[in-house]
């Protein structure tokens, strides 16, 4: 049985103050509160990152970064490793985010290596694949979607893949209006879960977590988590406040 999770990018978003008051209304919302069947997540901006594991200390809340460099230390400026995720608090990291692709020019063989990274200190790696509009209309969205997952795990041969989370955020429903289809949503996550049995085996196939993000809001969640293949929900402008995080995990709980 593969766990539940629900989980939130907050991208450049929430300050130190907001995320202690963020965490301060979480303490408050999950005291009591059966939670325990489901993983949360909490991706805050860097500089939030201790303030964010301090205020959700307690909570069944983890955090996580959403991003990192591949190596431990060195000259690399503006950038931070594994290790200081773990010493922040981390349990998470996500990597390959479309923003990162789209923006800072990441690639899949970049992000293999950084899968290898935060595996190496036991950080769970949340992996980002989506096709863009243009693959999508041409039909290429599943060959690149399969090319991505590869790329990603090809340094992790026996990766048990209970320890990674794949995140199918198509970069075209990302930040929009609305969310992808339920039918186009449950034809990726198959065709994905198809490529781990085909290439990892039957017990990958079955344990690895296959998430959905973008555009998710509390009204759509509940549908999109009815998909078979569908483990969690991974949400961004929707749970920048905490309310609307709790309307999450609600449906996910
Ligand atoms: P969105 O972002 O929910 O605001 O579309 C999703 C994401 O970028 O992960």
């Amino acid at each position: 049985m593969r766990r539940l999770l629900a989980g939130t990018g907050w991208k450049m978003n929430n300050t130190v103050a907001e995320t202690r008051r963020y965490g301060e209304w979480f303490a408050e919302w999950t005291a009591g509160r059966a939670l325990s069947a489901v993983d949360i997540f909490v991706l805050p901006p860097f500089t939030s990152l201790h303030a964010a594991a301090t205020a959700f200390a307690g909570t069944p809340i983890a955090t996580g970064g959403q991003n990192m460099h591949w190596l431990e230390s060195g000259g690399w400026t503006g950038e931070i490793s594994a290790p200081m995720l773990l010493e922040a608090g981390c349990r998470y990291v996500e990597l390959a985010h479309s923003e990162r692709l789209q923006h800072f020019g990441e690639t899949y063989d970049c992000v293999r290596l950084k899968v290898d990274a935060a595996m190496k200190v036991g950080l769970t790696p949340i992996i980002c694949l989506g096709e863009s509009a243009s693959e999508k209309e041409s039909g290429r969205a599943d060959a690149v979607l399969a090319d991505q997952v590869l790329t990603s795990l090809a340094g992790q041969p026996d990766v048990a893949t209970a320890d990674v989370v794949l995140a199918y955020e198509p970069r075209w429903a990302i930040g929009g209006a609305e969310a992808a289809t339920p039918e186009y949503i449950a034809a990726r996550h198959a065709a994905l879960r198809q490529v781990l049995r085909q290439h990892r085996g039957a017990r990958a196939a079955e344990d690895t977590r296959i998430i959905y993000g973008g555009s998710v809001t509390p009204e759509n969640g509940k549908e999109i988590l009815a998909i078979e293949d569908v483990d969690g929900l991974f949400v961004g402008r929707a749970a920048w406040k905490p309310e609307g995080f709790a309307k999450i995990i609600e449906l996910v709980a």
